[in-house]
């Protein structure tokens, strides 16, 4: 079986990738912007959770293309989201809280890219809109931080520029489900393995990106992620 690769950080060694579990609306600011479509954009009760193909974080020269179907782009409006991605390292069911920092690995910055116009639409007709999430090359991951270099998960700065203009700019302790809650809960629903990550919301900021551009990703101790719109 294929297994996407991500590397950690000065020790040579790879993570082949399992299962990608993603977070929505886990930061007000962003939720908020995303009224604007009128669907169902209220602060959550419990995490919303979506998952992507684990192929989707492969992005040959970083280069991040919407799909083409019949010849035509399948979208006009891709959209970029800034994350903190967890890295796990061990499996675990039913993970409490209080343990929940034991089965982490690292972090990295991931971008959840997202065809937003199909998934509005999709939305609208109550249908799922994995294609507006896990196209090929929609989930860039950085390489991989050990925990033991980020003592606070939970106070890092999360930005993203495209062109070298800062379009997102927010802070994980605005997360509303904070890490010990989702590998609670992910651990509770589906059970977690070493191998699996887990992109945990983006802050507000998400824009309409044209081919050409460049984004950079950053997040304060974990590291960044450079991509060209193709
Ligand atoms: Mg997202």
């Amino acid at each position: 079986m294929y297994l996407p690769q991500l590397s950690i950080k000065n020790t040579g060694k790879l993570f082949e990738v399992k299962t990608v579990y993603c977070i929505g609306k886990n930061y007000a600011d962003h939720i908020n912007e995303m009224k604007i479509d009128g669907i169902d954009n209220n602060i959550p009760a419990e995490p919303v959770v979506f998952l992507k193909p684990s192929s989707s974080i492969d992005v040959p020269g970083n280069i991040v293309k919407i799909p083409v179907l019949n010849g035509e782009l399948i979208s006009n409006d891709l959209q970029n989201e800034v994350e903190l991605v967890i890295i796990i390292g061990k499996d675990g069911n039913d993970i409490p809280e209080g343990n929940a920092y034991d089965y982490i690995l690292g972090y990295a910055v991931g971008i959840d890219f997202t065809l937003r116009d199909i998934q509005t639409n999709l939305k609208k007709q109550g249908k799922p809109w994995a294609i507006a999430k896990g196209f090929r090359s929609s989930s860039p991951v950085s390489e991989i931080a050990l925990k033991v270099n980020i003592p606070n998960p939970d106070n890092l700065q999360i930005k993203l520029s495209v062109n070298g203009i800062l379009k997102q700019n927010g802070n994980t302790s605005q997360m509303i489900f904070k890490i010990p809650y989702l590998i609670y809960y992910l651990s509770s629903v589906f059970g977690l393995h070493a191998g699996d990550i887990i992109f945990t919301g983006t802050p507000a900021g998400v824009c309409t990106l044209k081919t050409g551009d460049t984004i950079n990703a950053f997040i304060n101790n974990v590291g960044e992620l450079n991509v060209t719109i193709g």
